[in-house]
């Protein structure tokens, strides 16, 4: 049995560049793993070519519209493995929260099966896999701070932010990605703008000090706070609460703001439940902690 933690993302900066002509938009986004994570159980099935999805929340699916059901059909396909398997997905990341929870946990099985069977696929292969199933997935092979482009599926290590906590909370609502894209206003893009400026580059310049969190920002949260009006709602709060720079991760519905410690980050978590968010406290994870949470072997019974 393979036990996984695929943790959750979340954009640091987002930088919408263009509509391309295929429908799709080209960004330029850092992005950065958190220690808030999905819990996922392979298990081998008897019966070669066998999938069976198992999840305990209701509106995550369990047939081919699952990201992990996806990656397992390309993968098979790729690399002819024909293993039975049966897979457990106990959801932690919120689904439609802008945190790439499906796309982490393609990305974790793939990692993991390729790892487990020693199957013979070259890191371009596994890449051009990835991208297809979703432009977040291919950032879930690599983890930790990355620097994303194209659709996202181009990704760069970047050099591990320092450790910083976070508290994130949203509206308890899904939102869907296509129409905040699909409402963006031509001045929301860099193509309407005439500043070229690089909030990526400027970021990665200054990624210490209190300053830095002044340079982040996403092109996505004005049409995404106009479409999903409740959002404002959790800005207003984390602002009362004495956050400083609130910022929308992806599309939304998750906002995220850093806090001094972990502590500071539970003591308005509390409030924020109270008042009937979903609210996480959660710290940054660096390259390393993120390969550790995503591949771990258990015995399937007790040594003796
Ligand atoms: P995106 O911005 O790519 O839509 P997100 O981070 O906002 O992603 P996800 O939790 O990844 O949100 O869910 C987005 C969609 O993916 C939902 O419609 C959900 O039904 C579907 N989905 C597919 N596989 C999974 C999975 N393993 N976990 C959660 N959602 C999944």
């Amino acid at each position: 049995m393979l036990k996984l933690r695929p943790p959750a993302k979340i954009n640091l900066v987002l930088e919408v560049l263009r509509k391309r002509a295929d429908g799709y938009h080209d960004v330029r986004t850092v992005m950065q793993s958190i220690d808030l994570c999905d819990e996922i159980t392979i298990e081998e099935h008897p019966a070669a070519g066998h999938l069976e999805l198992h999840t305990d929340t209701m509106s995550c699916p369990v047939d081919e519209m699952n990201l992990v059901w996806q990656a397992i059909h390309w993968l098979r396909q790729a690399t002819g493995l024909d293993a039975g398997l049966a897979i457990t997905i106990n959801k932690n990341i919120p689904i439609g929260g802008g945190l790439g929870g499906g796309s982490s946990d393609a990305g974790a099985v793939l990692l993991a099966l390729v790892s487990q069977y020693g199957l013979d696929i070259g890191r371009d292969d596994l890449n051009r896999i990835a991208a297809r199933i979703g432009s977040d997935v291919s950032y879930f092979l690599v983890g930790g701070t990355a620097l994303a482009t194209a659709r996202g599926e181009i990704v760069n290590q970047m050099p591990d932010l320092p450790e910083t906590a976070f508290v994130l909370a949203n509206p308890r609502l899904a939102v869907d990605t296509s129409r905040v894209y699909a409402s963006l206003g031509l001045k929301e893009t860099k193509e309407g703008l005439a500043s070229t400026r690089n909030a990526c580059a400027a970021f990665l310049d200054h990624p210490h000090g209190p300053k830095r969190w002044e340079l982040t920002k996403n092109d996505l949260e004005p049409a995404a706070r106009r479409l999903y009006p409740r959002l404002n709602e959790v800005f207003a709060m984390l602002l009362a609460l004495g956050a400083e720079h609130p910022m929308l991760s992806g599309s939304g519905a998750t906002v995220f703001a850093p806090v001094k410690s972990l502590d500071d980050g539970k003591e308005l978590v509390v409030r924020l439940q109270t008042a009937g968010f979903w609210a996480v406290a959660c710290q940054s994870i660096n390259r390393r902690q993120f390969d550790l949470r995503q591949v771990g072997e258990v015995p399937s019974s007790p040594p003796v």
